[in-house]
């Protein structure tokens, strides 16, 4: 045995290395926050809860098509309607069932980034992750007034429920909220 390696078995130098490590962090700022009197504002990219607006969706079903596991369902019929002022007839279509069963759902944003309106119809960056419910089977399926209107769902502090106004590009009005007080 080397004299290096006697020393080494004599002092436990790992020990030393870890209260290092560890001493390292008593002078650290803090991350830990008082939820839920407090929040961590999450990322303008944090992909929460859905947004949805029916006046803006046209019915394309390029979302239903874009979702890989296939959980959102639209339903839609046509109507025949004339214009009043020119006698023309026009095709409309009218969307039905739009639904999303969010308990499935992965949050890849595949469905916002096939949306071709501007603003998106459809999209999750809403900063809105508290959904918790006791059951989840029917809560956590949302149709469209559920996902205009966010019933069962707690916004985060300052975001607006798209039935309210939340649009994707700017959820809490371009406010910032960090380290919000509930
Ligand atoms: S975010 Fe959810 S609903 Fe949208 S495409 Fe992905 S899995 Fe489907
Ligand atoms: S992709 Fe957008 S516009 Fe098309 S059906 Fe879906 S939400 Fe509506």
């Amino acid at each position: 045995m080397s004299v290096s390696e006697f020393i080494g078995k004599l002092i436990p130098m790992e020990l030393f290395a870890g209260l290092r490590l560890t001493g390292g962090y008593i002078f650290r700022k803090k991350v830990t926050i008082q939820y839920p009197e407090q929040r961590m504002e999450p990322t303008d990219r944090f992909r929460g809860m859905f947004g949805y607006d029916v006046d803006r969706c046209i019915d394309c079903h390029l979302c239903a098509q874009a979702c890989p596991i296939d959980i959102i369902h639209i339903k839609d019929h046509t109507e025949v309607e004339e214009d009043p002022e020119t006698g023309k007839k026009k095709r409309k279509k009218i969307i039905d069932r739009y639904d999303i069963d969010v308990k499935r759902c992965m949050f890849c944003g595949l469905c916002e980034e096939a949306c071709p309106t501007e603003p998106k119809s459809v999209w999750l960056t809403t900063k809105t992750y508290e959904m918790a419910t006791y059951e989840r089977a029917e809560q956590l399926y949302f149709d469209k007034e559920r996902l205009a209107s966010w019933e069962g769902v707690q916004p985060f502090p300052g975001v607006l429920p798209p039935a309210q106004g939340g649009l994707p590009d700017a959820p809490m009005g371009g406010a910032g909220a960090a380290g919000k007080e509930a």
